[in-house]
């Protein structure tokens, strides 16, 4: 799926209400800072005027001893201004404009190593959230994340279960740039498989990677709908965003209606995945045979041989809670 253009100006729209909101948060904040001091602005007013004296000097081929006298004037009021910054408890970052991203500075875009212009991890964020429809995942992650992890609904062998299945995800999380692996999240309902995938989803967010968090449903809704596209090109940029974002999280695998399509499918968005190196982590309630049944053996060989399985048991923590 690729954005509209009307999509694409709402953003670059929204981005510069975000620059003018924060260059008017900059102007009030130093402001402030030059009301109370005014003799940094003084100084660094009268800095600057001598670097500009110097230069113009320099180009009329001035004594070498003139030009250096300014420049020490110079060095010595931005002496002077360090010193009182230091003394009044203020830093440099206090003169800094204020920005949302400071890595595209809101402007939604970036420059890679090869000086290629390419979309900043927010700008990516936004575009998948309109896309797949995930502005209801952000108020869903504020409840269910590790701050809300408790062992209390397990005991025994569930709970043994639940500890190690935590403790596994807490390692993909932190070697998720170095590593790439994925996870099948086992377990009948409301053990915790959803609860643990949200986890991980917030905490990939807060770290700036793209996640696409999808039931299955709603997955193979938008991979049908796109499958009878007749242009490939087009098919093929339409799935760009699921092949392609740093983490897809496929909810309750096997709940949507079973078809050859769905078997050809998953298979097709997995193997583009794993090809990718790009993580995805399945939750369902179906085992081994019935992965086999239902989406064949292809699908089945391709989860046990690239994916880590995590067995959640114990009974369904969201009828405890009520
Ligand atoms: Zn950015």
């Amino acid at each position: 799926m690729a954005l509209t253009n009307e999509q694409y100006d709402s953003i670059m729209r929204e981005y510069d209400a975000i620059r003018n909101r924060n260059a008017r948060i900059t102007e009030e904040k130093q402001k402030k800072i030059y009301a109370k001091f005014p003799e940094l602005a003084e100084w660094e007013n009268k800095a600057v005027s001598l670097k500009i004296k110097k230069a113009m000097l320099l180009m009329e081929g001035a004594n070498p001893s003139k030009l250096e006298e300014l420049e020490d004037e110079a060095t010595m009021l931005l002496v002077n201004r360090v010193a009182l910054i230091e003394s009044s408890g203020l830093s440099e970052e206090d003169f800094e404009p204020v920005y949302d991203c400071k890595d595209c500075k809101d402007t939604g875009y970036v420059y890679d190593s090869e000086g290629n212009r390419k979309k900043c991890h927010c700008f990516r964020e936004r575009e998948i959230e309109i896309l797949y429809n995930q502005s209801g995942i952000r108020s869903l992650l504020k409840k269910e994340n590790f701050s809300k992890l408790t062992y209390d609904f397990h005991s025994g062998e569930d709970l043994n279960k639940l500890r190690t299945a935590v403790e596994v995800c807490k390692k993909f999380i932190v070697n998720f740039d170095e590593e790439y692996s994925n996870l099948v999240l086992c377990g009948t309902v409301g053990t915790g498989k959803s609860f643990l995938s949200c986890c991980i989803a917030h905490d990939l967010l807060e770290s700036y990677h793209s996640v696409i968090y999808l039931s299955s449903i709603a997955l193979f809704d938008i991979l049908a709908k796109k499958q009878f596209s007749s242009d490939f090109e087009e098919r093929e940029e339409s799935n760009k965003n699921l092949y392609e974002c740093d983490l897809l999280i496929i909810d309750d695998l096997g709940t949507e209606l079973t078809n050859s399509f769905v078997a050809s499918a998953l298979f097709g968005l997995i193997n583009e995945r794993h090809l990718r190196r790009k993580s995805t982590i399945i939750s369902t309630n179906l085992d081994l045979p019935d992965i086999r049944e239902k989406y064949s053996d292809r699908v089945l060989s391709r989860l046990t041989g690239s994916y880590t399985f995590l067995n959640l048991t114990g009974r369904d923590m969201r009828t405890l809670v009520k």
